[in-house]
């Protein structure tokens, strides 16, 4: 357990834990606004009892980022005592989330914990600074290649998911009422909706409709049903690659690959591969790179390239010479649900990234996978 609750002061004092002063704790608590910072929760973590008029309960949790003695989890032997029991290292979460972060580590490394921190604290002082508060699902959502905006999912039905308008990223409304205006003209792969909240998208089935109302503007999309996704187990034989990127001999032969095992460099290769460089086919492949350049230092960019891995998981591509049926590029993968950039550090040109995907025929997957993006970053 790397965790101690705000009124704990007094236990587990052992010399090996760098815990945190009664001080941080509290000023981490206030910082979350007394709610668990994790995705999507954001829980009341005090409120009162029901013994006395006075009494107060907490479940709130300083939780340590890295843990703070050896053996707990994501545990860092090169960080400094001051280090690990300072506020950076820490996140305020309720007891259940403390508990999943600590049970699952691989789901939940070091640069998730802090990105989850950062946002829920931004959540917070947007409340204070528009005195309302802030719906919790807001996040990116794409409609074609040029239009993004942060939204809140108000509706899915079966053929319909409604958003409520909150701010335009990429875009503007006359953009997207220009898109709606050439749907029929459009290439059938830029008809698509893409939801970070849903870790999933959809291809279009007719034209984006927009309407204001009180709440501010509507935007409805027609979706096609979700693209069949193939069995992990059986995603077929490819040339395999090493940790160098390059292909090597096993066996006196190239080695090959194929099933479970081919699905990290099925993803390396789709996410590497920029739109525009294949010239036999130059709608296909990603603009991690374009973001990545345009986008650099932005807490937009990780939203934008969870969108991006979305799109190549569920909206279909089919090739110009249409000998192969249209498939989604990254083939088993059915939703993500986070991808979350390791370190700002790249190794010539490659990029660590933590993916948490959920993939047909295994379920939850989770895994550190490389990604090319630039060597000018
Ligand atoms: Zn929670």
């Amino acid at each position: 357990m790397t965790a101690a609750s705000p009124s704990a002061d007094s236990k587990k004092n052992s010399p090996n834990r760098d815990d945190f002063v009664s001080k941080t704790r509290t000023a981490l608590a206030l910082r979350a606004g007394y709610r668990c910072s994790f995705y999507k929760c954001g829980i009341a973590t005090a409120g009162p009892s029901d013994e006395a008029s006075d009494k107060h309960i907490s479940i709130g949790v300083a939780a340590h980022i890295t843990a703070a003695a050896p053996g707990g989890e994501r545990y860092d032997p090169d960080m400094t005592k001051e280090q690990r029991s300072s506020i950076e290292n820490g996140i305020w979460l309720c007891q259940t989330h403390s508990r999943l972060i600590d049970v699952n580590p691989a789901a939940y490394p070091t640069s998730l914990l802090h990105q989850m921190k950062a946002e829920h604290e931004n959540v917070i002082k947007l409340e204070m600074e528009r005195m309302k508060s802030a719906p919790r699902c807001t996040d990116f959502i794409a409609i074609g290649p040029n239009i993004v905006f942060v939204g809140e999912l108000v509706a899915v039905e079966e053929n319909t998911w409604s958003f409520l308008l909150e701010h335009f990223v990429i875009g503007e409304l006359w953009q997207l009422i220009g898109y709606i205006d050439g749907f029929g003209d459009l290439d059938s792969y830029d008809k698509f909706v893409l939801v970070n909240d849903l870790g999933d998208g959809r291809e279009l089935s007719c034209p984006p409709a927009w309407s204001k109302s009180e709440k501010g503007t509507l935007i409805k999309v027609g979706v096609l049903g979700s693209f069949p996704r193939i069995d992990a187990h059986r995603l077929p034989m490819d040339l395999a690659l090493s940790d160098e990127h390059d292909l090597f001999i096993s066996n006196g032969q190239l080695a090959r690959v194929s099933g479970v095992d081919s699905l990290p460099q099925k993803i390396k290769i789709c996410l590497s591969t920029i739109r525009g460089e294949v010239f036999y086919a130059p709608t296909y492949g990603t603009r991690i790179r374009e973001y990545s350049t345009e986008f650099l230092g932005s807490p937009w960019l990780p939203k934008l390239i969870k969108l991006e891995t979305i799109r190549m998981a569920s909206i279909p591509y089919s090739e110009q010479n249409g000998i192969n049926a249209p498939s989604t590029p990254l083939k088993a993968v059915r939703k993500v649900i986070s991808v979350v950039q390791i370190s700002p550090e790249g190794d010539d040109g490659w990029f660590a990234f933590h993916f948490h995907l959920d993939v047909e025929g295994i379920g939850a997957w989770v895994r550190e996978i490389k990604l090319f993006i630039s060597r000018d970053l």
